[in-house]
């Protein structure tokens, strides 16, 4: 059997992911099976994976709404077992992190050192909602009229959890922790391209005790099997990462059910770097928040606004420090970009490069497609720069998912925030500058969730993540994360056992009977 090895870690590839239903890997009920290859070395078959069926995926939802509804295992009121068992599950993560990390970097093309970060990353996302399992506190209020409102919090239901494959660890925590913290049940379908992402982390929950059915997951393609489950009657709330035209569409079809939806969608992110900004701390972080996983992320940096006074000094050093990025081998410490994940993934980068030349914008850097040695064998691109692009163009409006950057030069604070604001997106932003005052003016003027001040693509636990406009709707991570996953119940109590109440007498004369 071939194997792919990192250090002292070896795996013997294709691997077989199952389908993990009721606790246990399951194969296909009709035994069909898809395969995922090594997007770094395209001739690797890297894993088989199992298709959920219709009688899988009824199965699934089946299970967890059981267990949901009857409280198997004292899940929904044991929220100090939820806490053993989410916090159980971070440190096997962490334990395991390196050998995790391989997986990912191999099904994924993420840099070997990005991907330890990424599965600690996750194991962060877990650890932070252990921590809050035993905090889902209601609330009370004693009425004016002396009467009492108590106000509880309870697990949504059933969650039907999508993910994609861009940072399959963290985008699957952020979902499947909150959920488990606040007592809900989960079907998750997991992105075709990292299943075994996916597999690592039910095989940490099943490890760290989770009771059978409490999660289960799907494989298969989003069209069928992701569309099957969004829609399935008995799913309570939708959590999906994705597409925004995917996230619309499943917003439609969840009106179908009034269900509920979380939708973390895309992103064309600018970063405004002012005339007194730390030019290298601005080209750093840049480089980082936009061309990390090259370039694949929602939240990554895709316009860089910078004001014409300092615009040649930081397209200049910007080119200069992207085209030191080292590309290659993602199994290799030194790789800082991996290859893209897919062919219609380095076709529509290509694409858009394409366009941005003959339309005629300036190359800062010139890039594209890698050939020669592993580019051969791979879906590799280097970064582009295009300078002084029109803020109208495609370029400039729509997201890319690759290592291009659209540099727009811009005169006032207000053309800039005018810029910015200029797109359907909605999800971050960067402000480079020295002036405390106008980086907070500017930050409470940007229509989007996470607004960095002189950093980028940094996403603290605690913090919060989702964003404005066309880039979704409620937040992941931190305290908001557990709300969406939460019911709010209000129990409203007399006190008085009176048969003489004012807000009767007022309406009908039944004291009088
Ligand atoms: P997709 O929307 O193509 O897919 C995301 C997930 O949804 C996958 O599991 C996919 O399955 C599934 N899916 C696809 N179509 C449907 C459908 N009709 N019904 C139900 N499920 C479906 O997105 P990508 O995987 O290509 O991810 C990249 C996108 O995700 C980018 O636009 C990016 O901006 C966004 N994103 C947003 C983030 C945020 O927090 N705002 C974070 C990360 C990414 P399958 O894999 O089988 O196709």
């Amino acid at each position: 059997m071939p194997s792919v090895s990192y250090g002292k870690h070896t795996l013997e590839i294709p691997v077989r992911v199952k389908l993990f239903i009721d606790g246990e890997e399951t194969s296909s009920s009709k035994g069909k099976t898809f395969t995922r290859e090594n997007p770094a070395h395209f001739d690797q078959n890297i894993a088989v994976i199992e298709e959920a069926s219709t009688d899988d995926l009824n199965k699934a939802v089946d299970l967890a709404r059981e267990v949901f509804d009857k409280d198997k295992y004292g899940w929904v009121t044991n929220y100090r077992q939820r806490l053993r068992i989410i916090y159980k599950t971070a440190e096997i993560l962490r334990e395991e992190a390196e050998r995790i990390a391989v997986t990912v970097a191999l099904e994924n093309g993420m840099p070997i050192r990005q991907a330890k970060a990424h599965v600690l990353a996750a194991a962060e996302v877990f650890e932070f909602y252990a921590g809050l399992a035993d905090k889902v506190y209601g609330d009370s209020i004693v009425l004016s009229n002396g009467n009492v409102s108590l106000i509880f919090k309870e697990p949504v239901g059933v969650v039907a959890a999508v993910s994609p494959w861009n940072f399959p660890m963290t985008q699957a925590a952020r979902k499947i922790a909150p959920a488990l913290a606040a007592g809900c049940t989960v079907v998750w379908k997991p992105a075709s391209y990292t299943p075994m992402s996916a597999m690592e982390i039910y095989r940490a929950l099943a490890r760290a005790g989770l009771p059978k059915g409490v999660v289960n997951v799907i494989y298969g393609p989003g069209a069928t099997v992701g569309n099957e489950l969004v829609r399935h009657p008995k799913i309570d709330y939708v959590s999906f990462t994705g597409e925004t035209t995917t996230g619309k569409l499943i917003m439609q079809q969840a009106a179908a059910g009034v269900k509920r939806v979380g939708l973390e969608l895309g992103g064309k992110n600018p970063a405004i770097v002012f005339d007194d900004a730390n030019i290298e701390e601005a080209v750093r972080a840049i480089v980082f928040g936009g061309l990390r996983n090259t370039g694949q992320a929602c939240g990554a940096i895709s316009r860089v606004l910078v004001h014409e006074s300092v615009h040649e000094k930081l397209v200049n050093r910007l080119a200069e420090v992207s085209k030191s990025l080292v590309i290659g081998e993602p199994l290799n410490d030194n790789t800082d970009m991996g290859p893209l994940v897919s062919k219609s993934q380095e076709e529509k980068v290509l694409g858009y490069i394409d366009f941005g030349k003959k339309a005629g914008f300036k190359v800062a850097l010139d890039g594209g497609k890698l050939s020669g040695g592993i580019y051969d064998s791979g879906y590799f691109v280097s970064p582009v720069i295009f300078d002084d692009v029109d803020p109208k163009s495609r370029l400039a409006q729509e997201e890319i998912f690759g290592p291009v950057i659209a540099v727009i030069p811009f005169k006032t604070e207000q053309e800039a925030i005018e810029i910015a604001n200029n797109v359907i997106y909605g999800l971050t932003a960067s402000i480079f500058t020295k002036d405390p005052a106008k980086a907070l003016r500017v930050a409470r003027k940007l229509q989007a969730g996470t607004v960095w001040i002189n950093d980028a693509y940094t996403q603290p636990s605690e913090g919060i993540w989702g964003g404005y406009k066309q880039s979704g709707i409620g937040r992941e991570l931190g305290l908001y994360g557990l709300e969406e996953f939460l019911e709010i119940k209000q129990v409203y109590v007399d006190t008085t056992g009176s048969l003489d109440r004012p807000h009767w007498r007022t309406v009908m004369k039944i004291d009088k009977l």
